[in-house]
This record gives structure tokens, C-alpha cells and sequence, in this order.
């Protein structure tokens, strides 16, 4: 093994203040009748800051902002005059973007330099893409006048918590839309310093409002009367939930869900480019993402000569400090994530897989889990079928392309799948047959705004990104 000399990101760029309040019509309020919260560094357990905790009332407060922001101002702009605010709002995210990536390692525990050099880029990039629809509506295929739809209320995770925010406000603004988001519990510190960009970019206030709290806030938030559209991403229970109360209803509902995504290597791959690709595929962000390839499923005669090559770059992930740069997997987000994974883990070797993990040493403080590889593991498992949301990795075997396929569908999800082979006639046959949102070909977790984004099945319905995502904001 190599040591490393510590190269820790300096957090002096990061301007945190004790208490954060919420973000409604154009300000920063205290709550009316909520309360507050603390958000927490998952590295070390330090509490970052107090968030203010929003309540009905509170909920009430911002929807109207939203509402009258719509009527008055936002909605009757023209889209090319919402475009110079949308490019206004990515240059200051890039100007920014240190500063972001810095709080995000901070607050969700992901690596300084996957926040810097993947969620940074990509959350400007998304804004840069939409501002530029926002004059061109007519032409993204949904008649020749489209129109927005109204207030969105917009409820998000904490794995990518400013890429998840960029994703639900650039298509919604650019649409015409105006919004009130709330962040996960555990991660709401980049959406207050997003709320500080609007302002500074001159935004109208109540066109974008940022309400902070826990699970009754975006329940309170998904269910007022006033909503026109709601757009969640979260697990499939509370989705099917919020599906529950939004049914009957004329709101519109998009859902981005959960997922156990196979990533499939056949014989005739370049086994080190698909090591780095299942290794990307499962720990990259911890695997806190819903399209992780969790489930590996190698082809049989080439199983055994994977596997060593997967322990011995394994061996070599660093697990350590989100801020060192050398890095490669950061701190479980919270204690509730760590027991799920540590919870399904045991399980697994209860149910009589073999778990693996490389010699690794973990901090005293703070939440980590060490890369973790399952063999011998059937379908029938539960490390097979329940979504892990940690570095965790069940591998399976099979022998034939239709077996894969076979494998590979067996979820109730369908989110994503990766191929890993010399041929591209196989990609095809294999893509046309795969029930999978997104499916990558000898790479994995590749995103881009131009190219939509959503699942099947209990993956959700709706897509976001590219053209497609403008749909869920339009009236068409
Ligand atoms: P979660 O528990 O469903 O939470 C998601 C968001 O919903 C959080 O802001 C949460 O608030 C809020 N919430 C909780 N209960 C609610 C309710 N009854 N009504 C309205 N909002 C409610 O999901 P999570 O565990 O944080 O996130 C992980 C899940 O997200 C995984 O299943 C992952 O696959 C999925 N995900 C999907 C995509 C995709 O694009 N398909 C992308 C990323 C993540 P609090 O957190 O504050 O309690
Ligand atoms: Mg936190």
C-alpha cells in the first residue's frame, strides 16, 4: 500500500453562519410555527448549523410568495428575459463553485473531489442547458405555445443535494414555473447558499423558495391545495405515498425513485476498464446513488480472474477525511443511512453470502463504512433485491446473454444498467432488452444535461434532464 501525505481542502472559503432561517420571498424569515434543527458534518458529528424548521404556516407563507411571483411576474415574463436570470444564476455558481463544493463535502460527507469535480460542474452545467430553452419553448416539441404550469413544490434527497436542486429549478424556471423546494434534513446547507445566489443574481423574489425541514415539511408542502405541480426524489415508500395524496388531485406528479441497477460484464470486456467501471459504479458517492450498479453480474469463465482484479483495486480506495483530496470514499451521510446498510449487510452474510472487504482503516468519529464486496449471492437474497444505498456490492454469475437479461430484470426496479463487451451488436441486443431507464455501454454513471434521466417500474415515472425534462414542467 502507498501512503499519502494528508491534502486537506481548506474550509476557511466557507462563510458558516450558526443559524440559517428560511428562504421565502426574496428573504431570509424565521420560521412562524416551526422550530429549528441541526445539521451535521457526517465525518466528524460536528454540528454545522441550526436550520430553521418550517411549519404549516410557514409552508403557507412560501407557496403564496410562489403563487404571486407566478401571477405577477415570472409567468409573464418572456422567456428570454427568465434566460438572462438562468445564465446569470450558473455563472455564479461556477464563480462559486469552490465555495459549494466545499459546504457540500462538509454537510452530506462526500468527497472533496467528486463534489468539486462532478456535482459542481454538472449543477452549473444543468443551469446553462435549461437557460438556454427558456426562449425557445416552441421548439421542444410540446405544441407551439407551451405553457408553464405553475407553483412546483419540489422535494429532494440528500445524496446530491445541490445537483438534485439543480435538476428540479433550472427546468422548472426555465418553463415558467415558480418553486418551493425543500431539501433533505441531513443536507440543507448548499440550498440556503443557493438561496444567497438568487439574491445575488437579482431573481424576482418568490420565484424560487427554500423551505427547510424533515419529512412533515415536504408532506405539508406536497399536499397544499395550491400546488400545481410536484416533483419528488426520494425512495419508492415515500413516493408511493405522495403518489397516494396527490391522486385525484389536478396536480401534476413526477417521481424519481429508488433503484438496483445491474451493471453486466461479459467475457469478451476489457476487464481493467470494467474494474474501474463497477468500482465507479458502486462507491462512487458511497453509493449513496440511485443508479448505483449494485448488483455485478460477471459471466461466469471470466468470474473468478474479475473478482481478483476488483480486491486488488479495492485495496487500493482510500477511505478517509470528504476534504482530503486524495479521497476516493467519504462518510456515510447520517447514523440512520449507516444502521440501513450496516442492517442489510448482516443479512446478507445471515442469508449465507461471503462478504469481503479490504484492510481498512476508519475514523473514530463520524459515520463509515468500509467498500464491501458480497459473492456466492442468489436472486433470492435480500443484498439481491433491497436497494442498499451504501458501498456495498452483491455479485452474481451468469452464463448467456439471455440469462443476464433475465438477471437483470429481476427487480422491481428500473433505473439504470450498465454492458461491459467488445461488441457492439451485443449493446444493442442487450440495451433493446434491458427494462432500464438509462443504460451505459463500457461506462458507468455518466450524466449530462442534454440526456433525460428517469426508470420504469417502481423506479418512478417522469424524466429529467434534456428536452424530456422540460415535459413535467409544461402544460401539454
Ligand atoms: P426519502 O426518505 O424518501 O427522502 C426524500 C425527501 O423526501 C427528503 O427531503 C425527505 O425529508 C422527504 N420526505 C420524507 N417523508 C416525506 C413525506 N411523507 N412527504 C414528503 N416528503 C417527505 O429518501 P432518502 O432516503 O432521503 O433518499 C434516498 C432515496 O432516494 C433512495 O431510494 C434513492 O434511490 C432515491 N434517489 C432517487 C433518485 C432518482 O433520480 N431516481 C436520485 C437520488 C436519490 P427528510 O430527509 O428531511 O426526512
Ligand atoms: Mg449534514
Amino acid at each position: 500500500m502507498f501512503e499519502y501525505a494528508p491534502a486537506p481542502e481548506s474550509r476557511s472559503v466557507v462563510d458558516l453562519k450558526p443559524t440559517y432561517g428560511l428562504f421565502i420571498d426574496g428573504t431570509f424569515v424565521d420560521p412562524t410555527d416551526g422550530g429549528s434543527f441541526k445539521s451535521i458534518n457526517p465525518a466528524s458529528e460536528e454540528v454545522l448549523a441550526e436550520v430553521a424548521e418550517a411549519g404549516t404556516q410557514d409552508v403557507e407563507r412560501a407557496v403564496r410568495a410562489a403563487r404571486k411571483a407566478y401571477d405577477k411576474v415570472w409567468g409573464p415574463m418572456p422567456g428570454r428575459d427568465r434566460a438572462k436570470y438562468l445564465f446569470r444564476i450558473a455563472r455564479l455558481i461556477q464563480e462559486r463553485s469552490r465555495e459549494l463544493a466545499v459546504l457540500e463535502s462538509l454537510d452530506n460527507g462526500k468527497p472533496i473531489k467528486e463534489s468539486r469535480d462532478v456535482d459542481l460542474p454538472l449543477v452549473a452545467a444543468h443551469f446553462f442547458y435549461y437557460a438556454g430553452w427558456a426562449d425557445k419553448l416552441e421548439h421542444a416539441g410540446f405544441g407551439a405555445d407551451p405553457k408553464p404550469i405553475g407553483v412546483a413544490a419540489q422535494v429532494i434527497p440528500w445524496n446530491f443535494p445541490l445537483l438534485m436542486l439543480a435538476w428540479k429549478i433550472a427546468p422548472a424556471l426555465a418553463a415558467g414555473n415558480t418553486v418551493v423546494l425543500k431539501p433533505a434534513e441531513t443536507t440543507p446547507l448548499t440550498a440556503l447558499l443557493f438561496a444567497e445566489i438568487c439574491q445575488q443574481a437579482e431573481l424576482p423574489a418568490g420565484v424560487v423558495n427554500i423551505i427547510t425541514g424533515a419529512g412533515d415539511t415536504g408532506r405539508t408542502l406536497v399536499e397544499h391545495p395550491d400546488v400545481d405541480k410536484v416533483a419528488f426524489t426520494g425512495s419508492t415508500d415515500v413516493g408511493r405515498a405522495i403518489a397516494r395524496s396527490v391522486a385525484g388531485t389536478r396536480k401534476k406528479l413526477t417521481l424519481e425513485l429508488g433503484g438496483k441497477a445491474a451493471n453486466i460484464v461479459f467475457d469478451d470486456a476489457p476487464i481493467d476498464q470494467a474494474v474501474e467501471g463497477i468500482v465507479n459504479g458502486i462507491f462512487f458517492n458511497q453509493g449513496h446513488v440511485c443508479c448505483a450498479g449494485s448488483r455485478l453480474l460477471v459471466q461466469e469463465n471470466v468470474a473468478d480472474r474479475v473478482l481478483e482484479s476488483l480486491k486488488r483495486r479495492m485495496a487500493h480506495l482510500r477511505v478517509g477525511d470528504p476534504l482530503d483530496k486524495n479521497t476516493d470514499i467519504g462518510a456515510i451521510n447520517s447514523a440512520a443511512q449507516l444502521e440501513r446498510i450496516r442492517e442489510l449487510s448482516d443479512a446478507g452474510s445471515a442469508e449465507g453470502a461471503e462478504r469481503w472487504s479490504p484492510p481498512c482503516d476508519l475514523p473514530d468519529r463520524g459515520f463509515w463504512f468500509a467498500p464491501t464486496i458480497f459473492t456466492g449471492v442468489t436472486q433470492a437474497h435480500r443484498i439481491a433485491r433491497e436497494e442498499i444505498f451504501g458501498p456495498v456490492l452483491s455479485v452474481l454469475t451468469f452464463r448467456t446473454p439471455a440469462e443476464a437479461v433475465e438477471k437483470a430484470n429481476n427487480t422491481p426496479y428500473g433505473l439504470s444498467a450498465g454492458i461491459w463487451t467488445d461488441k457492439g451488436s451485443r449493446i444493442l441486443w442487450m440495451a433493446d432488452r434491458l427494462r432500464a431507464g438509462v443504460v451505459w455501454a463500457n461506462t458507468f454513471n455518466k450524466f449530462d444535461p442534454t440526456s433525460p434521466f428517469g426508470g420504469y417500474k417502481e423506479s418512478g415515472y417522469g424524466r429529467e434532464g434534456g428536452r424530456h425534462g422540460l415535459e413535467g414542467y409544461l402544460n401539454v
